[in-house]
């Protein structure tokens, strides 16, 4: 199966059923962002326990590529260190909009290269870790792809 097929099945997927969505009691951070460039909003809820990531979840709406990355984003980070999940931040967005394989390891997430080939998607893709990234910077602002 070419990456272009995996990238369209997992997107199908995801998107249709996302793993990890709710609202635990035991979330430390709870982070709102929003592409308004699609309509793409989600809310997210990071449970960090000394340094690590223990949990994330998600709620939210938007088009099937942010639906399915924040999914695979919260299967991605799942008991990774704060600083291990800014990697795959960096690697993933280097990733999407290079379309460059980062030195991170990326496991499934590098079916998103395949959004290279969709520049609009950009933002719908990596929506999702902005939300994360300022959740664990504590930014108490909205995140806005804007
Ligand atoms: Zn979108």
């Amino acid at each position: 199966m070419s990456l272009r097929e995996l990238y369209q099945e997992m997107i199908v997927d995801h998107g249709k059923h996302p793993r990890n969505v709710g609202k635990p009691e035991t979330a430390t951070h709870c982070q709102v962002g929003h592409n308004p460039l699609c309509g793409d909003k989600l809310c997210l809820y990071v449970t960090e326990r000394n340094g690590t990531v223990e949990n994330v979840h998600f709620e939210g709406s938007g088009c099937a590529i942010s639906v399915a990355s924040a999914s695979l984003m919260t299967e991605a980070v799942k008991g990774k260190t704060v600083d291990a999940v800014r990697d795959m931040f960096a690697g993933f967005h280097q990733l999407v909009t290079e379309g460059k394989e980062p030195a991170t390891d990326m496991g499934k997430l590098l079916i998103f290269a395949g959004v290279m080939e969709y520049p609009a998607r950009v933002k719908c893709a990596t929506l999702a870790w902005h939300t994360l990234n300022a959740a664990l910077n504590n930014d108490l602002r909205d995140v806005c792809t804007e």
